[in-house]
């Protein structure tokens, strides 16, 4: 589950990671509100209206702004409030901006120096390790470093049963230069954003930019936290972080149907049950020339109901141009399985795409014969490959 800006920078905060200190707001007067209470908070009078959408590149994108005087924070966080931000994380149509994080400026204007670093905790899989990823280079343009030059990220790896040790922490602090207070500064900041990472079960971290001020304070001035749905019975605090606006409409239907569902490019859609045979019925329509449109494991109960749900959330994707149901009948019988797509079919009225179905396990015959019997634009197969070419028939 991905979060805020502004959520992910609570959750540092109460860790003790130092962060740019800031209050969300929804509209222009809240926002000259927050400014307000952060002057009499910091003692600055200037301060940053950011775009809190679930995207990076929002700088690029003009969700980012400063503001020198409350007039300028109305202005701006008017003009952002309600547009619709385009970065270069977001679809051409862009993500519809419903809150701001008016923050202190912690650039001091007529800091000369400030340094901006880049630094990920993220979960490295290949060595079923953690991993610090930092460098010098941060700011608007990490994915060009790592592209350009490769060797001015550093990764620091860390066993997950030992935990950052204090020398990794002052490996950090070294490669990026620092000396004195500044180093301090910077091993206190990298320990405890490691815990805070443990903790919160998060998957991934991403701060760009840290910044160094003139005065050698280190503060997250971004935050980017994914955390791990699966640990989330965890930290029911969490829960209420969700903010299903930013998630793709069709996959919060599903979910909220009980249907693991993913959304994807393709055209061909695809209902299964398990998501081992879902992975096996995504190769098949590739190798039989299609792409799938999504990812759709029914579990174990493809009752009518179920396949109506499913068949529902799949056709509202306009880019689905057939549909393909493979179903083990191993705990459900295939022959339910089939009158419920016959009957969900009826139901719906409407299924304007070639739909094949693939029903293999307990009365496979039984299921073949009340598809075919049904008269409906479905077609039956009982191998896997027969199934492939009769999509590959209806594509072409
Ligand atoms: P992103 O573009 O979505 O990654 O959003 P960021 O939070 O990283 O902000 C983009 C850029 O805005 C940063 O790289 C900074 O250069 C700038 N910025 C952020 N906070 C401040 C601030 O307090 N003062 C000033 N002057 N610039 C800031
Ligand atoms: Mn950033």
């Amino acid at each position: 589950m991905n979060l805020h800006e502004f959520q992910a920078k609570e959750i540092l905060n109460s860790f003790g990671v130092e962060i740019q200190r800031g209050i969300v707001a929804t509209t222009a007067a809240e926002a000259v509100e927050a400014a307000k209470k952060l002057t009499e908070d910091t003692g600055t009078g200037w301060h940053v209206i950011k775009a809190q959408v679930h995207a990076g590149g929002r700088g690029k994108g003009g969700g980012v702004k400063l503001a020198k005087n409350l007039q300028e924070v109305e202005q701006i966080a008017g003009e952002i409030i309600g547009m619709n931000l385009i970065t270069p994380q977001t679809s051409a149509e862009g993500k519809k901006v419903h809150q701001v994080l008016i923050t202190e400026d912690v650039y001091y204007p007529g800091d000369s120096e400030p340094e901006e670093y880049y630094m990920s905790v993220l979960l490295d899989r290949a060595n079923g390790r953690n991993m610090i990823m930092y460098s010098t280079e941060g700011g608007m343009d990490i994915e060009a470093v790592a592209e350009k030059t490769p060797h001015l990220i550093f990764k620091e790896e860390i066993d997950p049963a030992v935990g950052l040790l204090p020398f990794q922490a002052r490996t950090v602090a070294f490669n990026l230069g620092l000396s004195g207070m500044a180093f301090k500064k910077m091993t206190k900041f990298v320990t405890a954003l490691y815990n805070a990472y443990i903790k919160s079960d998060s998957s991934l971290f991403e701060i760009n930019p840290v910044l160094k001020t003139s005065d050698d304070r280190i503060i997250a001035v971004d935050a980017k936290v994914t955390l791990d749905d699966s640990a989330l019975f965890r930290h029911k605090d969490y829960a209420a972080l969700r903010d299903e606006r930013e998630e793709n409409p069709m996959e919060v239907e599903a979910k909220a149907v009980g249907l693991n569902y993913v959304d994807l490019d393709g055209n061909v859609g695809c209902m299964v049950n398990g998501a081992g045979l879902a992975m096996a019925t995504m190769d098949l329509i590739k190798q039989a020339g299609g792409e799938p449109a999504n990812f759709l494991d029914v579990g174990g109960t493809a009752d009518a109901e179920r396949v109506e749900a499913a068949f529902k959330i799949i056709l509202k994707d306009p880019s689905v141009k057939a549909i393909l149901v493979n179903i083990f009948g191993g705990i459900v019988r295939c022959d339910r399985v089939a009158q419920g797509i016959v009957d969900a079919y009826k139901n719906m009225g409407n299924i304007h795409v070639p739909i094949i179905v693939r029903l293999q396990g307990t009365n496979a015959d039984l299921a073949k014969e009340i598809i075919d019997s049904s008269g409906l634009d479905v077609q039956s197969a009982i191998e896997f490959q027969e199934a492939a070419d009769k999509v590959q028939a209806v594509m072409s």
